[in-house]
């Protein structure tokens, strides 16, 4: 454990709550076999506030993919609803609208995008390196902090949490501690 310093410079030390984590993995039990997914903000590093957000690629048909490139959709679409659950989560860009605007409304900050792996440990797919790689170029476009990444893996019994780094491909781990 680390104590939180008067300055910070990045969210490298997370703070979250024992209550958020829990919901966290609540969220992953209902979602399975499918991944969750969601976010969670605060300010310098101290998460206060979970949301969660839809996946679409665990929705029947994908209808709402259509926002999206199309050559991903058609490829989604070709994959059964338990193929689409292995490769990853996309987000519901409603809720992740609506969760933007209650943290520009509440004065918070972006902090951590978390999803679950039903199957896999708790460290980021290549496949999600690779989409928060692309990222990296969306976040500042749209208003928000590049966030830490958090894993929970249902595969054990024990549920396992990590915090990662994802930067330009490479992966490190984030510090967090629970209270
Ligand atoms: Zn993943």
């Amino acid at each position: 454990m680390t104590t939180p310093s008067p300055v910070r410079f990045n969210v490298a030390d997370l703070v979250i709550p024992k209550t958020i984590l829990d919901d966290i993995v609540a969220h992953a039990n209902e979602l399975t076999p499918h991944e969750c997914c969601g976010l969670l903000a605060g300010t310098n590093g101290v998460v206060s506030h979970i949301y969660r957000i839809k996946n679409i690629v665990a929705m029947e048909g994908a209808q709402n993919l259509s926002s999206f490139d199309p050559a991903k959709v058609a490829h989604l679409e070709r994959l059964s609803p338990e193929e689409r659950a292995e490769i990853a989560f996309v987000m519901d860009m409603q809720d992740f609208s609506a969760a933007k605007k209650d943290m520009r409304n509440n004065g918070l900050d972006l902090q951590v995008v978390y999803h679950s792996h039903p199957h896999d440990p708790a460290r980021p797919s290549v496949t999600d390196i690779k989409i928060a790689t692309d990222y990296e170029e969306i976040w500042p476009k749209i208003n928000l902090p590049i966030p830490a990444y958090l894993l929970v893996s249902l595969m054990n019994p024990t549920p396992d949490v990590r915090c990662y780094w994802i930067k330009s491909g490479h992966v490190a781990p984030a510090a967090f501690a629970a209270r």
